[in-house]
């Protein structure tokens, strides 16, 4: 079967200065840029003056050290945190995964777990910000642990065509998945905000493509545009913001959907959806939100993924809205079940259509 994206090295040879398509913040059309990328108006100030990345809104600063261990060693032994559920209590189903690539015309996406989803546009196959191992930490024994077995087995995956990756948050940048992932697949091209790159060289990536807010790419009849997000990245102690988080978009097989990655509600939203939209698919993220003193700059609750949901829905067909970021993981103080259940109560009170509220068990497939 004829690939849709052609060879990866044609794909990913279009780097600045050739790229090809840019779509310009300020404006809802694409221009053809040929050898430039144009500077980011002042308006977009997301480029740190000291080199690094920052959010461009007001009050979008996330909190520092000190907060992080008011939170961390104060609070939480307050017990304030809610009890985790028994491991593997939530609910699961069997994926249904065309193997090796679906026709043309078959859309499906499958919730494999946090906010790692495999989606089928018609022959492309694509992973959002993977994660396969047991903790979501750079340690093996300490850190976060998976509450739920990943909803597609990692042999189970047909073959991989594009990977998204948000930002390099060990909950989506696991390093050991990255160099599993680009074993097994090799041809796959990887899509990443700026700086990301080079460490995913280093795990094994050929070919990483990194693009800046608002930066398309274009081959084979896919196109992915890199979108703003409001919150910060970091590995370690002294990288914080050196490299870009992101949303994604993809326009493939002719559907439209946006993933979001992670974020806070933040004013561009509304922007998105007019310059790639309309959207067939939404995927937003609903849980770490607590306590919101802390997180309320870096993560949405599910009130805000209303809101955010509410700027990026079209007026004109259905945008499905998939919860994404809970379940999987205890990143924050809300119990684990209460993402979904306060965002199906707040959807209903704003009197969106039940049936695009989509809250998916580890595992679940969707076709749209
Ligand atoms: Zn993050
Ligand atoms: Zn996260």
């Amino acid at each position: 079967m004829q690939l849709p994206l052609r060879q990866p090295s044609e794909f990913t040879r279009i780097k600045p200065p050739a790229i090809q398509q840019l779509i310009a913040p300020g404006g809802v059309s694409r221009r053809r840029i040929d050898g430039i990328i144009e500077p980011l108006p002042p308006a977009y100030p997301h480029h740190g003056p000291r080199g690094g990345y920052q959010n461009p809104w007001p009050e979008a600063q996330p909190r520092g050290f000190k907060d992080f261990l008011r939170w961390q060693l104060v609070e939480r032994r307050a017990g304030t945190v809610a009890q985790s559920p028994p491991l593997d209590s939530l609910p699961t189903r069997e994926p249904v995964i065309i193997s090796p690539r679906a026709e043309r015309g078959y859309r499906s996406v499958t919730w494999i777990g946090h906010s790692t989803v495999l989606l089928q546009l018609g022959a492309l196959n694509v992973l959002t910000d993977p994660i396969w191992s047991e903790r979501a930490s750079p340690l093996r024994t300490l850190g976060p642990r998976r509450l739920m077995a990943p909803g597609v087995a990692f042999d189970r995956l047909p073959s991989i065509d594009l990977v998204l990756l948000s930002h390099n948050h060990y909950d989506h940048l696991d390093a050991t998945t990255v160099q599993r992932i680009a074993a097994r697949f090799p041809n796959a091209t990887w899509l990443c905000p700026m700086d990301l790159g080079k460490p995913l060289r280093k795990l094994g990536v050929s070919q990483p493509v990194e693009r800046d807010w608002w930066q398309s790419v274009d081959g084979g009849g896919v196109s992915a545009t890199c979108t703003p997000a409001q919150h910060f990245s970091g590995r370690g102690l002294r990288d914080r913001n050196r490299t870009l988080w992101c949303g994604w978009t993809i326009a493939a097989d002719d559907v439209r959907v946006y993933f979001a990655g992670d974020t806070a509600l933040h004013p561009e939203f509304g922007a998105i959806a007019a310059r790639l939209g309309p959207f067939d698919l939404i995927m937003l993220p609903i849980g770490a939100y607590e306590p919101r003193w802390f997180m309320r700059s870096v993560h949405m609750n599910p009130e805000d993924a209303i809101e955010a949901y509410r700027a990026l829905a079209s007026r004109t067909t259905i945008s499905r809205c998939l919860a994404l970021h809970w379940g999987t993981f205890r990143l924050t103080d809300e119990a684990i079940e209460e993402p979904p259940i306060r965002f199906a109560q707040r959807w209903r009170e704003a009197g969106l259509p039940e049936s695009a509220n989509w809250i998916l068990a580890h595992g679940e497939t969707r076709p749209f």
